[in-house]
């Protein structure tokens, strides 16, 4: 099973539902789609209606971040992983570049990993290298920091997807080099075997600058088992070329 999963950012009001629609309405007739699921993640002003609108068709809504504390608090806004969950949510994007560098820690990630796995959310949890990591062939030290600091050995694996996305492809229109996607990927699923003492792994996605072009270029690697996409998931053309390509 593969994913394509859209991570809208700050973008979208009431009336952006119809790129879901066109998206859904191609995923309905594409005779490839027992082969993938596809998730949206909208903000949070939309979850609630898209989730209802969605709620029995093929598409699934998601959250791109939460707050870091169970329930509710007093923190002023903010949402937790049981209010994303009461409104329809399915999933969570966590440990986004984006939140990580607003100043999201280790610890808060931890927290909001373990809250949103405990209302049952699927959670997509994000790593990645910056430059200079890569330039200091420091990325598998920085994959693992991120994926041990956060992920215990106790979580649910099945609720979770990692989210391989280094940070210098975010939207640059810069992807790594089929042989170091592979190498990266292979470390990422080598360590996660090693924290969860198991020979299965959750699925490893690839998210940075992913489009109807360099999608063809991923295809050819099997063990990524999907895909984060940012800007071209609020063009359904773009998203629905995605994977038309993927599969050609
Ligand atoms: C993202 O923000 O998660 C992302 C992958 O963005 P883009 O596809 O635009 O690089």
């Amino acid at each position: 099973m593969k994913y394509f999963i859209g991570n809208w950012k700050m973008f979208g009001v009431p009336k952006s539902v119809n790129i879901i629609n066109k998206i859904n309405s191609f995923v309905k007739n594409d005779r490839n789609r027992n082969k993938y699921r596809i998730v949206l993640t909208p903000p949070y002003t939309l979850i609630e209606t898209f989730a209802k609108y969605f709620k029995n068709k093929l598409i699934s809504i998601g959250a791109q971040n939460c707050f870091h504390k169970d329930l509710f608090s007093s923190n002023t806004g903010a949402v937790s992983p049981y209010m994303l969950k009461q409104i329809g949510s399915k999933y969570i994007i966590i440990g986004h570049s984006d939140n990580r560098s607003e100043g999201d820690n280790d610890q808060m990630l931890r927290n909001k990993v373990r809250f949103a796995l405990k209302h049952n959310l699927r959670v997509i949890f994000c790593i990645g290298e910056n430059k200079k990591h890569k330039k200091n062939k420091k990325t598998f030290t920085v994959l693992k920091q991120q994926l041990s600091s956060v992920l215990e050995k106790k979580f649910k694996m099945n609720n979770l997807i990692i989210a391989y996305e280094p940070i210098w492809s975010i939207g640059t229109g810069m992807i790594p080099s089929s042989e170091d996607l592979i190498k990266n990927t292979s470390f990422i699923k080598k360590t996660l075997k090693k924290i969860f003492n198991s020979k299965k792994t959750p699925p490893v996605l690839y998210g940075g600058s992913v489009d109807s072009n360099n999608i063809e270029q991923f295809s050819k690697i099997n063990i990524i088992d999907g895909f984060l996409i940012g800007g071209a998931s609020k063009s359904s053309k773009k998203f629905i070329d995605i994977i038309k390509n993927y599969y050609r």
